[in-house]
């Protein structure tokens, strides 16, 4: 199992302070959620995670089972098996979803010990079924033209066929209709083992009545402020951010 760590993370837009001193640490086995309003700085953590160019890490550091993750190129990133669902996926014109998969998965295989056309096939149609997922969806152009549940989806389809070792999954849940939501959870749940640790990003609890997370942190003004359990989301629900602003003082 792979451990990721996150040490007083601080992170810049265009020299704007986003994230200021952010600490979180991710083990194989657990599910962590962050959840928090809006313009918080989630994404950007997520980004600064898989290594954006737009994202500026200023101090801090973030490393995977001890290896330096922003010495490493993108590419490299996947390759130590840190998997990223964007919030906005980006669409790749003339690549086929199965093509970008297969790719994917090979690029993070030793030359010689690509995964075989027939065994790629098989695990993708096993998945797509398991996803309710239309089987059209394999040759289609990667993102172009999918509906907002149908990228949610895939990217769900592309964690399950990567197997990664941490994966950082950004809004995973936003714009789906509740059929998508349990499908997506339950994707995410067939996933879940020592070998495997998530940090699920969200603004609302309701996907976390699906997937129980280990451990819940709420981010305010560019860092974690509060962590708990599930119970925590539950009350955040119910309550919304302001008995926490209170509770630290924080004004808006
Ligand atoms: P969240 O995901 O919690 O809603 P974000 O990380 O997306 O928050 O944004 C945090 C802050 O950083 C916001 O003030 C947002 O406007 C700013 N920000 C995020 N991405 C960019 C960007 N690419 N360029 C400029 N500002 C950005
Ligand atoms: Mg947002
Ligand atoms: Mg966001």
């Amino acid at each position: 199992a792979s451990t990721l760590t996150i040490k007083d993370l601080h992170v810049s837009i265009e020299d704007k302070e986003i994230l200021k001193g952010v600490n979180l640490e991710i083990k194989g086995g657990e599910i962590h959620a962050i959840m928090g309003p809006n313009g918080t700085g989630k994404s950007t953590l997520s980004s600064a995670i898989m290594g954006h160019p737009k994202y500026e890490v200023t101090s801090g550091s973030i490393t995977l089972d001890g290896e330096d993750v922003l010495e490493m190129e993108v590419d490299e990133r996947a390759r130590a098996g840190l998997f990223l669902a964007m919030q906005y996926p980006s669409e790749i014109s003339g690549v086929t979803n199965s093509d970008f998969l297969r790719t994917s998965i090979n690029a993070r295989r030793e030359e010689g010990k690509e995964i075989s056309l027939m065994k790629f096939i098989r695990e993708m149609d096993n998945t797509m079924e398991l996803l309710e997922m239309d089987p059209n969806m394999a040759q289609r152009y990667l993102n172009e033209g999918f509906s907002g549940g149908e990228k949610k989806r895939n990217e769900i389809l592309q964690l399950m066929m990567l197997q990664p070792q941490i994966a950082i999954l950004d809004e995973i849940d936003s714009g789906l209709d509740i059929d998508a939501l349990k499908i997506v959870s339950k994707g995410i749940n067939e996933m879940r083992s020592s070998d495997f640790g998530c940090l699920i990003i969200t603004h609302y609890q309701r996907l976390l009545n699906y997937i129980t997370p280990d451990h819940v942190h709420v981010m305010m003004q560019g860092r974690i402020v509060k962590s708990g359990g599930p119970e925590l989301a539950q009350r955040l629900e119910a309550e919304g951010y302001d008995w926490i602003k209170a509770e630290l003082g924080i004004e808006d």
